[in-house]
């Protein structure tokens, strides 16, 4: 399934999704941050973008690894280190040239094991993992069942979608939104939605290819 041309396909979109929507995510971020959210990922995945011949030509451990490390770098703010660790953490997990289906929940898994280390951080409290963690969930339980392509793409959209949408009614107990404390209710965490953002990227990419 993974192959250099999927590869690249996947970072192309998630560029694409980040770039379209820097403003918007900007703008989740100046109700209850420091409105830069956009403007940080947006710097990340267009330095990710710039690597992607490189990164196609590595087996895929190494090149979601070195994805990981250049948010690091290029991203300041928390969601750098943050979706670093997430790359990172799925490099861990991916432990053959080929990836397939199923290595996917355990790459997710490992993703956000190292997001949670990185932040001390867990779900519930307003933040990515309320988009991430309903989403491995669903395709972890979508794999189990030996789903389709098609609805395993449905299903964790929908998952990561309502994940997203659930953290308007939470308050902020992590990063700068927490300062705001109970203000913070009423308004999506820019975080929950980049994840969603990207996962959709993603689940793009893959379904492109099934067609
Ligand atoms: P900063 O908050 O430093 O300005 P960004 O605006 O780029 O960084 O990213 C903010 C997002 O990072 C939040 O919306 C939230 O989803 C996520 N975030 C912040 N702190 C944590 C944490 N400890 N654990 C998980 N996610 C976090
Ligand atoms: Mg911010």
């Amino acid at each position: 399934m993974m192959n250099a041309q999927l590869f690249e396909r996947l970072i192309f979109e998630c560029q694409k999704i980040i770039a379209e929507n820097q403003e918007y995510l900007t703008e989740l971020d100046a109700k209850i941050g420091d409105a830069d959210h956009g403007n940080n990922l947006n710097r990340g995945f267009q330095a990710i973008a710039d690597l992607s011949s490189e990164l196609s030509k590595m087996t895929p451990s190494a090149a979601l690894k070195k994805a990981g490390m250049t948010l690091v770098m290029k991203v300041g703010g928390a969601s750098g280190p943050l979706y670093g660790s997430f790359l990172m953490g799925m490099a861990k997990h991916a432990k053959t040239d080929s990836i397939t289906l199923g290595h996917l929940p355990a790459m997710f898994w490992g993703g956000i094991e190292d997001v949670q280390k990185r932040g001390k951080s867990e779900a519930g409290q307003k933040t990515m993992l309320d988009t991430l963690i309903p989403a491995a969930k669903q395709l972890e339980q979508e794999i189990e069942q030996g789903s389709i392509i098609g609805d395993i793409i449905e299903n964790i959209m929908q998952a990561a979608g309502e994940g997203c949408e659930s953290t308007k009614m939470m308050k902020a107990l992590k990063g700068r939104a927490s300062y705001l404390g109970e203000r913070s209710i009423g308004h999506l965490d820019p975080g929950a939605m980049s994840s969603f953002l990207l996962i959709k990227a993603v689940c793009s990419s893959l379904d492109n290819k099934t067609k």
